[in-house]
């Protein structure tokens, strides 16, 4: 841009002609002396994040509003109780793409993944079936239980990373709109289409089924033992108001595989300092880019003028001016909160309210006075640093979906409990632990109403006891325990029933399903709103793809040069 244009570009952004503020006539203050923004970006979670940081990066002059006093959304770091950190939302990392991090030197801002590997399965009978990094141990564990397993596990994780490598090379790109003659759709479909010829006649049919079947079925197709099975089908349900028979649950398992920690697919590791890291660095590079950040910002409304958006009204009364804004909330929130309805067109109306985003996991997060023991692990086993579970067979899995279909909690929960203190100390004192269990199955609400404190305390005791029926010294070294309902989750990060996809994973609600027919390319169908949150493609957890992909559509529109990283095509 010459000289002039940035002044003038400069002038139109700043223009302060004087006037006193006045009070608009729906009550709001509108300041005339305000500036307009090139962009506004809602919600400071790591999406919108991300999304203003490469739009600061192209030298837009960007503000991020965030309703709460801390940024993070479900990507934080709390300070609870003491001097323990929680990560009380997500608590793993894995999914953020390596390209992000790069483009947007989050190193230099303080994040840092730790690897951590494995998994075990406690057993009612008092063994565990052990899942290990090294392949020659995990072999020979399996084989304990079933030498047909233990031969399976290889054709599996070849067909399963066949499937997380085709899928991969799309999350940092706008899903094509099979509808659409534009040369960038035709061209990005015929991508897809080649890679999928190239699987052949075989590999083709897999992928169709793989994309719509069970999670149960296909592991079925591997395996005979029931303690493996449970164990793998964890991650087809988890975040999920589906079970594991459940069509379309196979993919959900995809989701949590298609991840990488330096460089190792599939492999998860923790943020130094609890997952906040993550959005506090991110915000750093927004910052460093020229960014501003201002919480406390509730977004009252989206306001449209003559068909365009103009700008957002906060909580608080205040309207900020901006030429676009950018919304990452979930889709609900966005359009049926903090529009009006008449902005908008019927049939898109109808489709956001349909949109399924139901809760369906709760979160338990318990400072420790010491490390609990786990009698059925050998001393010192590195299973304590795994992903710890402690349902062992199908029907068990089933049944706690039942539970929740039924409007309550599951009695037998299935639990996702990680001690991240092992690996980084930073986040108790010495000698002290925190200990993250995330909970499948619980609803957002009780058989349709409201959660009562009782029942969030049953909820919570429910986790505890299942823990403890294999830690017998686990309840005498809670300190303090936070137990979050999918209502406690909505009510602080504002995601719709607390879903933490934004949004179901299934089929009907992927790639150019996501979230809606005809607005999947990060397009609202007003001009000037844009979305960047979970709810678009790719979807949930700590991705930041979202927050990149809609940044380079919109640095499209406005013909400025692209900041946002393209997939390395690494696979
Ligand atoms: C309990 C739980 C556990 C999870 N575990 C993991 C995990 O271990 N690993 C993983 O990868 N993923 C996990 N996830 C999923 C992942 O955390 C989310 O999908 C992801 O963080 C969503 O990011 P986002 O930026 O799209 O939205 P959000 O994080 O939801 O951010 C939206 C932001 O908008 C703000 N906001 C809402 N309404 C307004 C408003 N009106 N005005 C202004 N601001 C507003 C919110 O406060 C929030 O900061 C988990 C999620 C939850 C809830």
């Amino acid at each position: 841009m010459g000289r002039l244009d940035e002044t003038l570009d400069k002038f139109d952004r700043e223009v302060d002609i004087g006037l006193p503020e006045k009070k608009h006539q729906n009550g709001r203050r509108a300041d005339t002396r305000m500036k307009t923004y090139d962009a506004i970006v809602v919600g400071a979670g790591h999406n919108g994040l991300t999304n203003a940081a490469f739009l600061a990066k192209a030298g837009l002059d960007v503000v991020c509003v965030e309703k709460n006093d801390y940024i993070g959304g479900a990507s934080v770091s709390r300070n609870l109780y003491k001097d323990w950190i929680y990560s009380n939302c997500s608590y793993v990392c894995s999914l953020l793409r390596p390209e992000i991090y790069r483009a947007l030197e989050l190193h230099k801002h303080g994040l840092q993944i730790t690897p951590y590997g494995g998994s075990v399965q406690f057993m009612q009978n008092g063994d565990y079936y052990g899942s290990y990094h090294d392949q020659e141990v995990a072999y020979r564990e399996m084989a304990r239980f079933s030498r047909h397993d233990a031969d399976a596990y290889k054709r599996y994780s070849a067909d399963t990373m066949r499937q997380c490598r085709f899928i991969r090379d799309f999350l940092l790109s706008t899903a094509p709109d099979p509808t659409s003659f534009r040369p960038r759709d035709i061209l990005e479909l015929m991508h897809i289409g080649g890679k999928f010829w190239k699987m052949g006649e075989e590999r083709m049919y897999e992928t169709i089924r793989f994309w719509t079947m069970s999670v149960a079925e296909y592991l079925d197709e591997y395996f005979e033992t029931d303690v493996i099975k449970a164990a793998l089908s964890g991650s087809g349900i988890i975040g999920t108001a589906l079970g594991i028979h459940s069509p379309g649950t196979a993919y959900v398992l995809l989701h949590h595989y298609m991840g990488d920690v330096d460089g190792n697919v599939g492999s998860w590791g923790f943020a130094r300092g609890g997952m906040g890291s993550v959005a506090k660095a991110i915000a750093g590079a927004f910052q460093a880019a020229g960014g501003e950040l201002r919480t406390e910002s509730g977004v009252n409304q989206i306001i449209v003028r003559n068909g365009k958006v103009s700008g957002v009204a906060l909580e608080n009364g205040d309207e900020i001016q901006g030429k676009l804004v950018v919304s990452a909330m979930d889709v609900k929130r966005t359009f049926l909160n903090c529009m009006d309805e008449k902005d908008l067109p019927e049939k898109f109306h109808r489709r956001v309210k349909n949109f399924k985003i139901r809760g369906s996991s709760g979160k338990v997060n318990i400072a420790l006075d010491g490390l609990p023991t786990f009698p059925a692990l050998p001393e010192g086993s590195s299973l304590m640093h795994s992903d710890m579970h402690f349902i062992d067979s199908m029907e068990r899995m089933e049944r706690a979906y039942d539970d929740w279909k039924a409007g309550t909690w599951s009695s037998d929960p299935y639990i996702d409990m990680v001690i991240p203190t092992l690996n980084d100390p930073t986040m108790a004192p010495p000698g002290k632990h925190f200990m993250s269990c995330f909970v499948q199955y619980c609803p957002h609400k009780i058989e349709g109403r409201d959660w009562t404190s009782e029942e969030k305390e049953a909820f919570g005791k429910s986790v505890i006891d299942q823990i403890a029926n294999y830690s017998p010294d686990f309840k005498d070294l809670i300190l303090h325990a936070e137990i979050r309902t999918p209502q406690d989750i909505e009510a602080e990060i504002g995601i719709t029933e607390g879903n933490i996809f934004h949004g179901e994973l299934t089929m009907d609600q992927l790639l150019f399903n996501r979230p809606i027919p005809g607005y999947a390319q990060y397009r609202g169908p007003v001009d000037g709103l844009y979305m960047c949150g979970s709810s678009t493609h790719p979807g949930g957890g700590v991705m930041a793809a979202p927050g990149a992909n809609a940044a380079r559509e919109i640095l499209a529109d406005l013909r400025r040069p692209n900041t946002v990283p393209e997939t390395f095509s690494d696979d």
